[in-house]
């Protein structure tokens, strides 16, 4: 048999959610970060009808997608790049940088993906110390080594939910040399762009990349598309390792749709928050922690290990998944996505019986 790579033969498969619930319970998804409701309405139309022209390749340059992010963020839709989803650049943007004899550094409860990509591409992947579950840009400063390629951070980050002020992203870029690139993830950018803390304009600095998505804020997850802000320097390289026609033709239509209905996502992202605080205070009003949160979801902290697991057993047996995080080295936490209000009462009602059954939080 052909042996695969070493480095992808030492790699463990990416984590995927557990879908399945146990006989006879419906599942109650609230594992995977997805929106609490369809996206708007113009988005379901436009694949919809896009659905009619199927023969036909998208346009692999995304024109008219890359035209309505540029003017939605105000920013060059020269420099924008799509992906299918924004993993897809993730992954592209490791395998530009990264390489055996180099390495990148996140936080150390950073999104598990950076890790999976830095791996793929033969690469070591370093973390720095969180100050109370919160990425520590001067921890990241001081953790960077001669041989790091690319700091990543998610930003409000996943699956803490907590996030970095803008003057901090901006001294993290001053203290990183020329040739380290530092990745900004804002999946959950829609959920804080009320704070008003833009970080385009950082990608002018040099070296520096900000990414977006459609799965979260826009309700658009199983369209597959997420896009990039990048200096005209790196676009080319990312570009090259790009599947053409990585974002089909439904999904970019449905994405300029839903971008079209800003006040539709806007609508989303409050309603979120609302369910959110909701959920978070009843959490708290059981003993235990819901660590603030600016997105779509909220990292709930047990007493131990052991705790989580038993709670997570217990919501499970009911049909309720929220997801285990292990593998962002938080084995004490679950993350529950902020899914519709009665799915939230019906978390926080079982985790109540939880409590009382097992005499502990
Ligand atoms: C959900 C998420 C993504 C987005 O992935 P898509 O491929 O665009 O669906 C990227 N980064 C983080 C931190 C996420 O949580």
């Amino acid at each position: 048999m052909i042996p695969p790579k070493p480095h992808v033969a030492a790699m463990e498969a990416y984590a995927l959610a557990d879908l399945t619930p146990p006989p006879g319970k419906p599942l109650i998804s609230l594992c995977q970060n997805e929106s609490f409701r369809p996206p708007s309405p113009r988005a379901a139309k436009a694949a919809a009808s896009a659905a009619l022209d199927q023969h036909l390749y998208p346009d692999p340059d995304w024109t008219a997608l890359r035209n309505a992010i540029g003017k939605v963020h105000n920013i060059d839709p020269a420099q924008i790049i799509c992906g299918n989803g924004s993993l897809d650049l993730i992954g592209c943007l490791a395998r530009a940088y990264l390489g055996p004899g180099d390495a990148a550094l996140a936080p150390a409860h950073a999104y598990p993906f950076f890790r999976t990509a830095t791996l793929s591409a033969g690469a070591r992947f370093d973390t720095a110390p969180e100050r109370e579950l919160t990425a520590d840009t001067d921890a990241l400063i001081s953790a960077v080594m001669s041989d790091t390629r690319i700091v990543f951070v998610a930003n409000p980050g996943n699956p803490t939910g907590t996030r970095i002020p803008r003057s901090e992203l901006i001294g993290l870029r001053q203290a990183l040399a020329d040739d380290v690139m530092l990745v900004i993830d804002e999946a959950y950018g829609e959920f804080a762009d009320h704070l008003n803390e833009p970080v385009f304009d950082m990608v002018a600095l040099g070296n520096t990349v900000v990414l977006r998505s459609f799965s979260k804020a826009y309700g658009l997850a199983g369209a597959r598309v997420g896009w990039g802000l990048f200096p005209p320097a790196i676009t080319g390289n990312v570009r090259k390792l790009l599947n053409p026609n990585n974002v089909s033709a439904a999904s970019q239509v449905a994405a300029i749709a839903a971008l079209e209905d800003q006040t539709y996502m806007r609508e989303t992202c409050a309603m979120t928050a609302g369910i959110r605080d909701r959920f978070c205070a009843q959490i708290a009003g059981l003993g235990l922690t819901a660590l603030q949160s600016f997105t779509n979801f909220a990292l709930i902290r047990f007493a131990s290990p052991e705790a989580a697991q038993s709670a997570d057993s217990h919501l499970r047996s009911e049909g309720v998944f929220l997801r285990p995080q292990g593998g962002a080295g938080l084995p004490d936490c679950l993350r529950a996505t902020i899914g519709v209000a009665d799915d939230m009462a019906l978390a926080a009602s079982l985790l109540k019986d939880w409590i009382n059954k097992e005499g502990r939080s």
